[in-house]
Order: C-alpha cells, then sequence, then structure tokens
C-alpha cells in the first residue's frame, strides 16, 4: 500500500446516501474521505437514474405536447420531428452539470474525493485500487477510518435465463442512452422505472409492451389509482399483458423472440428491444463485507442495520439501496444525514412513514403513507376524501384535467395516514402532504389552510375537505 491516511469518516459511494453522508459529517467538524469507483460522483441517481430519466421524461412530453397538445391553445407548429441525438446531449449536459456541482460541494466542504474501488479490509480499515487496473494513473491506497459508511447502492437485476447483453436485452441503463426509437420495445415489468421509460419511447414514436407477472401494475400503488394511471397509459397506447411470466428470449436477425407464459396457454411477442426492469438489489460484490463478517437478509442480501444504521461490525454503518425499504434517492440522503449524526453522538432517524414516493409518468403519480388496501389489512376505521382535477380552474387552464387527490384520515382522529396524487405536478404537490404527514396533521388542517388560486392544490384541499363531506365543489 503506498499511503496510509486517517479519518474520522470514510464513506464508499458518492450517490445521494453517500455525498450527502459527506457532507453533514464535515458540517460536523469530521475529517471525511469519500471513495468512488466511476469517474462522476452522485451514483445512480445523477448517472443512470432520477436525472437522466426526467430529463428524458421531461424532453419527450415537451415532444409530445408539440406533436398532439399546442394545436388545442392555438399554436400552430407545422411538422414537429425528432432530433434524439440534441435530446440525449442535452441530458448529457444536466447530468454533467449536476455531476460536476456535487464535486464542487465535497471539494467546498474540505472531503477527501478519492476516485478508485474500495474494499473493507478490517473493521476500520479500507483499501482502495484503481478502479482501471490498467491505468497508470492512481495508486493503492489504505485509509484507517473511526467509522466507516457502506453506500455503493444497488444495480439492476435479471429472472434466470434472461441475462443483459447491453444490446437487445438492456437494462435502464441502456435504455436510456439507445441512438435510434425502437420499433417496439418490450418492457419485462410494470414496476415505476418500467413505466417511466416506457413512457419516454412511447411518446418517441415506439410501439410498446409491458409485460408484467402480477394482476396490478406499480404494486405498492392505492388500488385506485394504479387503475387509473393503468388505463390512462393504455390510452396512450401502452399496451399491458398482465399475470404473463417471461419464460425465454431469444436474440435472432436483430429482434428479440420473447417466450410467455399466460393465463390462457403459451404466446410469444417479437420485439426489436427488451427492457428487463424487475427489481433492483444491494451491490456488495468484492466490497469485502463477507471477510469482515458483517450480517445480510438471507433472502434480499440487504445490509443488517439497527436503528442508528450501525451493522453488526459496530464502525461499520451502512445506508440507502443497501438496506432495507424503499429504493429512493432522498430516502438515502435522509438516511445518510441521520447515520453521520448518530455517529457524532446526535438522535439522527428517520421517519419511515413520511417517505414520498413518484412515479413521473404522465399524468404523475405521488403518494405518502398508507393506501386504502393497508388501511383495511390493519383494521383501522377511515374516511376518504376524492377530488378529481377536472374541478381545478388551473387544471383546466392548462388542459391537464386527468386524475384525482385521495386522502385517507383516521375515522375518529381525522390524522391524516395517506394521501394519493394522480394529476399533474403530483410530484410537486406531494411535499405538503408529506409535512402533514410529517407534523400529524389532520385531513381538517389542510382543509382549513387556504390554497392559492387557481392552482392544482386546490384540489388536494377540496379532497381533504370531502373527507368530512364538506368540499364547497364536488358533487
Ligand atoms: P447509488 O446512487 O447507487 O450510489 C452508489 C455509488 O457507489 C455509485 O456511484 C457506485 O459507483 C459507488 N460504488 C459502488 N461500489 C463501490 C466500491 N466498491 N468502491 C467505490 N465506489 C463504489 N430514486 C428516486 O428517489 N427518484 C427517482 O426518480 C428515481 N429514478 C430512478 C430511475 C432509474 C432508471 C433508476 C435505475 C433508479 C432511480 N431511482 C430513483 C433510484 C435511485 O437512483 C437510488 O435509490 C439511489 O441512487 C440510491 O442511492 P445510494 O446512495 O444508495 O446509491
Amino acid at each position: 500500500m503506498a499511503k496510509d491516511q486517517n479519518y474520522d469518516v470514510v464513506i464508499i459511494g458518492s450517490g445521494p446516501g453517500g455525498y450527502v453522508a459527506a457532507v453533514r459529517a464535515a458540517q460536523l467538524g469530521m475529517k471525511v474521505a469519500c471513495v468512488e469507483k466511476e469517474p462522476r460522483l452522485g451514483g445512480v441517481c445523477l448517472n443512470r437514474g432520477c436525472i437522466p430519466s426526467k430529463a428524458l421524461l421531461d424532453s419527450s412530453e415537451y415532444y409530445h405536447l408539440a406533436k398532439e397538445q399546442f394545436a388545442a391553445h392555438g399554436i400552430k407548429t407545422g411538422r414537429v420531428s425528432l432530433d434524439l441525438p440534441t435530446m440525449m446531449a442535452r441530458k448529457e449536459k444536466v447530468v454533467e452539470e449536476l455531476t460536476a456541482n456535487v464535486r464542487k460541494l465535497l471539494e467546498g466542504h474540505n472531503i477527501e474525493i478519492i476516485h478508485g474501488t474500495a474494499r473493507l479490509a478490517g473493521p476500520d480499515r479500507v483499501e482502495i485500487a484503481p478502479s482501471d487496473p490498467n491505468s497508470k494513473k492512481g495508486k493503492d491506497l489504505s485509509l484507517q477510518a473511526r467509522a466507516i459508511i457502506l453506500a455503493t447502492g444497488g444495480e439492476p437485476v435479471s429472472p434466470s435465463g434472461l441475462a443483459f447483453d447491453g444490446q437487445h436485452l438492456i437494462s435502464s441503463r441502456e435504455a436510456l442512452t439507445l441512438d435510434s426509437v425502437p420499433k417496439h420495445l418490450g418492457i419485462v415489468g410494470g414496476g415505476y422505472i418500467g413505466l417511466e421509460l416506457g413512457s419516454v419511447w412511447l411518446r418517441l414514436g415506439a410501439k410498446v409492451t409491458v409485460i408484467e407477472m402480477l394482476p396490478k401494475i406499480a404494486t405498492g400503488l392505492d388500488g385506485q389509482v394504479g387503475r387509473k394511471l393503468q388505463r390512462i397509459l393504455k390510452r396512450q397506447g401502452m399496451r399491458f399483458m398482465m399475470q404473463t411470466k417471461v419464460t425465454a428470449a431469444k436474440i435472432s436477425r436483430n429482434s428479440v423472440r420473447v417466450d410467455l407464459e399466460t393465463k390462457k396457454g403459451t404466446e410469444s411477442l417479437s420485439c426489436d428491444r427488451l427492457l428487463i426492469s424487475v427489481g433492483r438489489r444491494p451491490r456488495t460484490g468484492a466490497l469485502g463485507i463477507e471477510e469482515v463478517g458483517i450480517k445480510t437478509d438471507p433472502g434480499t442480501g440487504h445490509l443488517l442495520v439497527d436503528g442508528s444504521y450501525r451493522t453488526n461490525v459496530p464502525s461499520i454503518y451502512a445506508i440507502g439501496d443497501l438496506i432495507a425499504g424503499p429504493m429512493l434517492a432522498h430516502k438515502a440522503s435522509a438516511e445518510g444525514i441521520a447515520a453521520v449524526e448518530c455517529i457524532a453522538g446526535k438522535s439522527g432517524e428517520v421517519n419511515y412513514d413520511a417517505i414520498p414516493a413518484v412515479i413521473y409518468t404522465w399524468p404523475e403519480v405521488a403518494s405518502v403513507g398508507l393506501t386504502e388496501e393497508q388501511v383495511k389489512e390493519r383494521n383501522i376505521d377511515y374516511c376518504t376524501g376524492t377530488y378529481p382535477f377536472s374541478g381545478a380552474g388551473r387544471a383546466r387552464c392548462m388542459g391537464e384535467t386527468e386524475g384525482f387527490v385521495k386522502v385517507i384520515a383516521h375515522k375518529k382522529t381525522d390524522r391524516i395516514l395517506g394521501v394519493h396524487i394522480i394529476g399533474p405536478r403530483a410530484a410537486d404537490m406531494i411535499a405538503e402532504c408529506v409535512l402533514a404527514v410529517e407534523f400529524g396533521a389532520s385531513s381538517e388542517d389542510i382543509a382549513r389552510t387556504i390554497h392559492g388560486h387557481p392552482t392544482f392544490a386546490e384540489a388536494l384541499q377540496e379532497a381533504a375537505m370531502a373527507v368530512q363531506k364538506c368540499s364547497i365543489y364536488a358533487s
């Protein structure tokens, strides 16, 4: 080992878990190093997840609006055509700028950024090898740390017999960088990643077929919202094959033949690319967790941690996609902050009942708290209030009237148990609902809060009023 350095905390991984933990640790006066094996900081979220997917969702939505919606607003465009290389270059620029900002942020907090592949060499030691073993640049390092935070994130999984080849059988990574619009994109898995990327390529002109093993898409959603989303996506042209299992995929002459097992028997489907988006697993390969004896969940592979994000090896912590819970960037960041605060002797914690979840289809879907199905399962007495966006003036002005807001509250205490929104700008509207859940608000609190007019958020206020059957506008 060429160099030995001492740190208060060494963080492995610079995704939204790792880099946010690094900044919080520096704020608390710790000497911090953040190790990243890729050339760019920001993890999956910035490089091949949240940000590039939303950049393409936004661009493809503009394309769709220009083609299909502008005329209704009295805007004549002539023939609208797609310049995919420019759309991709713009996405790349957004990613580049944001990852550069993360670097500046860490440098501004005097955090040592070390590029290389990290491996645990003991409870307080991290060894780093250059990520590219053929590179002449970079050398092996050994870091000593009072605490180590593992934030190496997750990676896509593929069902047995469907190995990614990066060309025809692709993961979300390749689906964000295709150089032409597929004629027919098959998608295995109707979760949020499949639906978002399916929306991008559908808007850009592909035929899109989603193959889902279960009877419903995006299983975590409130049933009423999930059904509405599927109906809307179907109307947009997305095809769904529900309760259908992919048993094999064969590539011949630039096309994929997918063998399917449906409720009625066997079938096959032909497409030119097959996006496999059936889930993600924690990325622990070659990290050395077995050697230092860190315990994992035998079913899921998640690292087991206590309420302070400490693994069974007391100096080693884990956060983000590596541990149980929703695999979301904001959850990873919240855990990064909490873990560091626990290391500093403060009482960092995360409220898992108040984590928003968003699907960036159009319309968007956003939720916090319990679904109606979960409330029923737990035998909680509850009331619901719903309000459609077609009743909101702002939605009418924009021509975005699809969807509704649903508020679920406790029948006796009126405390908000969950809010589910399908509609325009749901992703931004959910913030108010997360705050309401965090503060233990009642539906009456939202109902009596004055909302600006005309806004989409008025639909939330009306849904909250509808819980007590006193919506002004609902029929
Ligand atoms: P990651 O972001 O995965 O970062 C881990 C980092 O660790 C990586 O940079 C990796 O290179 C590095 N690393 C791994 N091993 C080593 C090693 N041995 N040494 C050094 N470095 C290492 N979430 C949302 O909240 N909203 C969204 O809209 C959203 N959209 C998504 C869209 C897609 C297509 C995908 C794939 C994911 C999306 N996610 C979204 C999920 C989100 O990206 C993850 O939940 C989040 O990135 C997890 O953060 P993390 O810090 O745990 O790990």
